[in-house]
């Protein structure tokens, strides 16, 4: 029968297990103490939560490019009722 793994060494189960990298007996550890660790669990949860809200933001922000602003502005203007009206040169 093996050790369970201390609560020092969660966190980095925790994380493991998150990506899908934990497998076989540590797998089995991990959810061992996890179910008799309440302290853990919460810290699992605060994990979980913390890495949702990382997915959803965007991963590679960009500055908006001047053809785009130039493009956007085109189309605000015409979304405010301009069109038809003659376009100043
Ligand atoms: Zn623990």
């Amino acid at each position: 029968m093996s050790i369970l793994p201390r609560c020092r060494d969660m966190t980095a189960l925790i994380t493991e297990d998150a990506e899908g990298a934990l497998e076989g007996v540590s797998k089995v550890q991990f959810a061992l103490h996890l179910s008799i660790c309440t302290p853990c669990q919460r810290m699992r949860e605060q994990l979980r939560t913390t890495a949702a809200l990382l997915r959803t933001l965007p991963k590679q922000p960009e500055p908006p490019r001047a053809s785009d602003v130039d493009a956007i502005m085109k189309r605000l203007a015409a979304a405010h009722g301009n069109e038809g009206d003659d376009e100043p040169d």
